[in-house]
């Protein structure tokens, strides 16, 4: 039997490298992209529309309007997006969005459940497995768990890059030619990376460290 599954896509490094590393492991056939009115929302479409260009998949995007109106994180309100204070529990609540990956997840067992899915793959990390807890190990478990009762075809979750920091996932992003200068991980909407928040200083650091310059140009245009 061969494999198949659907991947939760933002355009952000990490999720862009779950896609590009295991694509051909799990059989990577449908993304799902989640419109929950996230200031950044056109830029992530965008970048995960020329992603699954790019390793010719399918890509669907779920517009989430409700989600926008229960909570006031800095991702949807008029406030606005902390600069990185690198990972302190303060700047991490200002951008939680209420039961993201539990509801995404949901929504993917439901595809799953319906197109015979075998595996969910979301691009949870070690690092933000530090501050949210909906990514980490303990989580992907039990919410595997939850699909074996809640759907007929009992999709595994996935998430390939749990244990890897940000480090690590562009080591393998460049060892697998997976093409970073299409990503988008910053919360903003500015035309280039803002270079400031929590999500663009990780990756900033990542790229750094690695030696990947020619991507800190492309991306923050530095
Ligand atoms: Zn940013």
């Amino acid at each position: 039997m061969s494999l198949k599954s659907i991947i939760l896509l933002s355009g952000g490094l990490d999720s862009v490298v779950a896609l590009g590393a295991y694509k051909d492991e799990y059989g990577i056939e449908l993304a799902l992209t989640f419109d929950y009115g996230q200031k950044s929302v056109k830029y992530e479409i965008e970048s995960s529309q020329k992603i699954c260009k790019f390793y010719n998949i399918k890509h669907k995007v779920i517009k989430l309007d409700w989600l926008k109106e229960i909570t006031n994180t800095a991702l949807v309100s008029d406030s606005e997006i902390p600069v990185s204070s690198l990972g302190t529990n303060e700047s991490a609540k200002q951008v939680w969005v209420p039961n993201r990956n539990g509801l995404f997840l949901n929504i993917a067992a439901s595809f799953a459940d319906s197109y015979n899915y075998n595996y969910i793959i979301f691009g949870a990390n070690k690092d933000e497995g530090q501050t949210f807890p909906d990514n980490t190990e303990t989580f992907r478990e039990k919410i595997s768990k939850v699909f074996e009762s809640s759907t007929l075809v009992k999709p595994k979750v996935i998430a390939p890059l749990i244990n890897f920091s940000k480090d690590d996932i562009v080591k393998i992003a460049l060892e697998h030619n997976v093409p970073l200068e299409l990503v988008w991980s910053c919360y903003n909407n500015t035309s280039k990376h803002c270079g400031v928040c929590e999500s663009c200083v990780h990756l900033k650091n990542a790229l750094r460290h690695n030696n990947a310059d020619k991507y800190l140009d492309i991306l923050f245009g530095e």
